[in-house]
């Protein structure tokens, strides 16, 4: 199937069960983009900064660009101009400079607060009390151009079922907690980003409001970065 098939496929799928679908095009070239964008798709998940800006420059500039991979702070002044959603928060440190960067271009940013939810060594992200100690604190409540729109989470890399399950379970219940604690009246706290290819299904049976979908949609990845693929 096309591209543009199977954009339409998971659209319709997720949309009838009021989940939203970032499609994630990394390492995937402009051309696949404009083509899921043709499709009628405004939502692509990037994990590095510079293909991301690279993109950005040379799309339409109605795509809603999230970068869903470990961000460093030093970088964040190349996506603050535009960038829609940062899925990855993981420190307090990245969060005050993206407030920094998002004064400088008048905007306010939303972040979710990426939580380890995987049983694995590589994953980033933040511990549950990482979280919380994050939010109680001073130096965040001084942050007025950041907003903290829900969580996002990486289930481990496995087949088994039940352990995927139970870890995106582990993300829906710190997000009803955090919400009670920290967000009883912003109804701009509402999204649980978890679930890819492999198990969309079973995070949106656990609550999943917004899912990471890339294989699937545009195929396998090439190892090397797209714009390698000319030189
Ligand atoms: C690559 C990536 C995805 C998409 O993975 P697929 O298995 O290709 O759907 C989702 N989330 C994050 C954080 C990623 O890095």
């Amino acid at each position: 199937m096309s591209i543009a098939d199977n954009l339409l496929k998971y659209k319709n799928e997720l949309e009838a069960q009021g989940v939203k679908l970032v499609a994630v095009s990394k390492n995937h070239p402009p051309e696949s983009v404009l083509e899921a964008y043709h499709a009628g798709q405004r939502v692509f998940g990037e994990n590095l900064v510079q293909e991301m800006v690279d993109k950005q420059a040379q799309l339409p500039q109605d795509i809603e660009w999230h970068l869903i991979g470990h961000l460093q702070s030093n970088k964040v002044k190349y996506i603050a101009p535009f960038v829609k959603l940062i899925e990855s928060v993981d420190s307090l440190k990245l969060l005050k400079e993206i407030n920094k960067q998002a004064i400088k271009h008048n905007r306010i940013i939303d972040c979710l607060l990426q939580i380890y939810i995987a049983d694995e060594e590589s994953k980033f992200g933040l511990d549950f009390d990482e979280a919380v100690e994050l939010l109680r604190s001073e130096e965040f409540a001084e942050l007025k151009n950041v907003r903290i729109i829900g969580l996002m989470g990486i289930a481990t890399n496995t087949a088994q079922e039940k352990q995927t399950s139970i870890e995106f379970n582990e993300l829906k219940v710190l997000f009803e907690g955090i919400k009670v604690s920290f967000f009883r009246k912003e109804e701009s706290f509402r999204e649980i980003s978890m679930g890819m290819s492999s198990d969309y299904k079973l995070a949106i049976a656990e609550g999943s409001t917004m899912v990471r979908i890339g294989s699937n949609i545009f195929g396998k990845r090439v190892i090397k970065h797209w714009k390698n693929k000319e030189s």
